[in-house]
């Protein structure tokens, strides 16, 4: 379970309020907000990439992937295979198998050619079968705990299919059971076939993983494409990309190939060489631009398809823009925006690996809602690294943004210890939603969070804001703006409500002031009474029914 959030937060200044408590000497200013502040996720990411898989295995494979350019045809050998003990048993008549990956939409011949912008399509693919395995499901995939015999089931279902195949005209094979095997798994094994041993993409779906999004992922992989996710420690959280858990699965969707995928990100078109030199934009160490970016999926103009922006002039850490609008595979996006990840090149150990994070502003453990959805007039701003990107409009197809990349250039000497901040916090206190001091509330009451701010400056300054409350059972709010701050004393207050399943017990609200790399914080508690959850309840995480996972197997095999 993520941290619950309060909703509906504003910035306000209330002179009431300060009125009420004393401090009428404060200069009051309104503040207008502009910004949204990027949140500074790089620790949280690098924490992140060591983070393990659920169900704890990708840690073992330590073979790195390369990937290199893949255009024209891909042709995939679709076996169908039927375990011994079920041979009365078709999910799918062989012509289903046929029209999903056919060249008529929603096909996933229709689907690769949209994404990879026709660089590749699945010409000379084409499915044999059914055919039966001389072995019962458990003794492929047993439920004892032993390992599974993924090289048996390849190996026994290519055989069975040897006489109807010539295997080295394809470069993947792609099997179907005709069961579950708990598993979703693909990668790369050697086949010796037809008087040649060669290394084929391939993949094991059992009947849970033959969905069109669930296979569409899985030949990502054979492709050489790795994860991409959230900010979090959870690989199936994003939207965006059909290699976390982009997908239409509208349970009103008439398809009957399950969820229908939705296209990959910028990052991993450019990996397959997808992108076009031209169509990429990279925003060098210095540069000040205002560019057009269209919409990955069916382009319509000429502009950019992407930009990149380097992080500290490093070559492994980057920004990624891209314009997602409704249109093709990507018609059921969370939204219309441009969306930005956070690119680590050095998170890469293996094809389950989280190169690709979106940034999530709000950091609320949803990276597919507001916080992720960059619109116009809205600005992404990495303060430490001198990054902004600013959303100026949006074009019948995609959006104009400005980007500015200013790092650092020159390290100033260190001073004896850390310069004290600029921008200081006086004080912090929690109100009720009539502006009272409270120190104790009760769950579903309105609470608004102040904080007392000195810019000693004459001049207006934009100021980093962050806002956390912690409490018995963790995070309940974690928040962040720019907020142009004016020359004296100014009181700034976020409102919201306690959630009604928030924890009883004590909780620390913490406000931060930022502003030229020196921070300023303060910490206040209060105690939320009469709540009907206590801290001793067992904080459960839910599994869900999403069985992709890697094997720990002498060759590349990934979910
Ligand atoms: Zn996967």
């Amino acid at each position: 379970m993520k941290a619950r959030l309060l909703l509906v937060f504003i910035v306000i200044v209330s002179t009431a309020i300060l009125a009420r408590n004393s401090l009428s000497s404060a200069h009051l200013v309104v503040p207008v907000v502009t910004t949204r502040a990027g949140t500074p996720v790089l620790t949280r990411q690098q924490l992140s990439a060591a983070a393990l898989h659920p169900l704890g295995q990708d840690t073992k494979l330590a073979r790195p992937i390369t990937t290199s350019q893949v255009s024209g045809a891909q042709p995939y050998l679709i076996a169908l295979c039927r375990f011994a003990d079920s041979t009365n048993v078709t999910p799918h008549a062989k012509s289903w198998y046929q029209s999903l990956f056919g060249s008529q939409y929603p096909g996933l011949d229709h689907y690769w050619q949209e994404v990879s912008y026709n660089a590749i399509n699945l010409s000379g693919s084409a499915v044999a079968g059914w055919y039966n395995l001389p072995y019962p499901r458990a003794y492929y995939y047993p439920t004892d705990g032993s390992p599974t015999k993924t090289v048996a089931a390849l190996q026994d279902c290519a055989s069975a299919a040897d006489a109807d195949v010539f295997f080295p005209s394809f470069r993947g094979v792609l099997i179907m059971f005709n069961d579950t095997n708990n598993l979703c798994e693909s990668g790369s094994m050697f086949l010796d076939k037809d008087g040649q041993n060669i290394a084929y993409r391939v993949a094991f779906l059992g009947t849970d993983c033959q969905s069109h999004q669930v296979i569409a992922h899985e030949m990502g992989h054979t492709l050489g494409l790795p994860h991409s996710s959230g900010p979090y420690n959870d690989t199936y959280d994003s939207q965006w990309d059909v290699m976390s858990t982009g997908g239409d699965c509208d349970p009103n969707f008439t398809s009957s190939y399950g969820c229908l995928a939705a296209h990959t990100i910028g990052y991993h078109l450019d990996r397959l060489g997808w992108i076009p030199g031209v169509r990429k934009y990279v925003a060098s160490p210095g540069s000040h631009s205002t560019i057009t970016l269209e919409r990955l999926a069916q382009p319509q103009t000429s502009y950019y398809l992407m930009a990149e922006i380097p992080i500290g002039g490093a070559a492994i850490r980057f920004y990624t823009l891209e314009a997602r609008r409704f249109v093709g595979y990507d018609s059921r996006m969370p939204g219309e925006a441009v969306i930005i990840h956070s690119v680590d090149t050095s998170r890469e150990v293996d094809l389950n690996s989280r190169v690709a994070q979106v940034v999530d502003s709000d950091n609320n453990g949803d990276p597919n809602d507001a916080g992720a959805i960059w619109v116009p007039g809205e600005t992404f701003s990495d303060l430490a690294n001198g990054i902004t990107v600013h959303i100026d409009s949006a074009t019948a197809t995609g959006f104009v943004v400005t980007i500015n990349n200013e790092p650092q250039t020159t390290a100033t000497p260190t001073p004896l210890g850390p310069p004290p901040p600029i921008i200081t916090l006086s004080s912090v206190w929690a109100t009720d939603g009539q502006g009272q001091m409270q120190s104790t509330f009760n769950p579903g009451d309105a609470i608004i969070l102040y904080g007392l701010v000195v810019n000693p400056t004459p001049n207006a300054l934009l100021v980093h804001y962050t806002w956390s409350i912690v409490g018995p059972c963790g995070s309940i709010f974690d928040s962040a703006d720019d907020i142009g701050t004016n020359s004296g004393t100014s009181s700034f207050g976020q409102g919201g409500s306690i959630p009604f399943d928030a924890c009883g017990g004590i909780y620390t609200f913490t406000m931060g002031v930022s502003y030229n790399g020196r921070t300023s914080s303060k910490s206040t508690t209060f105690t939320l009474i009469n709540a009907s959850v206590t801290a001793t309840a067992t904080m459960t995480q839910t599994t869900a029914p999403d069985l992709r996972y890697a094997l720990n197997l002498p060759f590349v095999l990934k979910n």
